[in-house]
């Protein structure tokens, strides 16, 4: 290959690129969704939120299931941040012992939700691990998508969770899946802390 083609090459490539470019041009808040199998949904997530919260925008958090330990994102937050941040899920169990006692725990988080999709304050909106409850059927997701369709039209959306409803996947201006090709637990290596908690 020749430079002059490579050179040529680069500058269709970069004519088509500045023709997307051109045509982008709408500035509004985005839903985005992070699923998979796959270790990065979470931590993108709040990657993200940071990037939002250092151009001075506001965010808020609500995890839809309590981890057993304080995550250091968590921690984190609370030190250099005064975001709200919600953790709902203390009635999920993941092998579900009492359904009514989790529909319940669901049914709360969506109404501390609610609230936040309808507040113009908020940038930036972390739903963490939201999909669990569409995947246990806790909630439906006909009525979260309308809320999301009501939202400030500035306001984005995160919602993180290995698998979501094919409605919500529609719905969503960005979706990426964060796809297993290994992971060190299978290699005996036990959860540690600021890795993945
Ligand atoms: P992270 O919070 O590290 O970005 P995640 O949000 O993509 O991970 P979850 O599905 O929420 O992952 O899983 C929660 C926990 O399980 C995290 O501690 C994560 O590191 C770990 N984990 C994620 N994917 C895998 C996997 N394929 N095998 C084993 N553990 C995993
Ligand atoms: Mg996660």
């Amino acid at each position: 290959m020749t430079t002059k083609t490579h050179s040529q090459r680069m500058a269709a490539k970069k004519s088509v690129i500045d023709a997307r470019i051109a045509k982008a041009t709408e500035e509004r808040g985005v839903v985005i969704l992070l699923r998979g199998n796959g270790k990065g949904k979470s931590s993108s997530a709040f990657g993200t939120l940071m990037r939002s919260l250092g151009h001075g925008k506001t965010g808020a958090v609500v995890q839809f299931v309590k981890g057993r330990i304080a995550t250091g994102e968590h921690k984190f937050f609370q030190a250099h941040t005064t975001i709200p941040w919600h953790v709902m899920g203390q009635g999920f169990t993941w092998e579900t012992q009492d359904k009514e006692r989790d529909i319940a725990a669901a049914n709360q988080a969506w109404e501390v939700t609610r609230k936040l999709l309808q507040d113009n304050t908020i940038d930036m909106l972390v739903l963490d691990e939201m999909a669990y409850i569409f995947k246990y059927n806790y909630l439906p997701v006909e009525p979260v998508i309308e809320a999301l369709r009501q939202r400030p039209a500035k306001q984005t959306v995160i919602i993180t969770g290995r698998v979501m409803p094919d409605a919500l996947v529609d719905y969503a201006d960005t979706v990426s899946t964060v796809k297993d090709d290994g992971h060190a637990f299978r290699r005996g290596v036990k959860a540690q802390a600021g890795i993945e908690y």
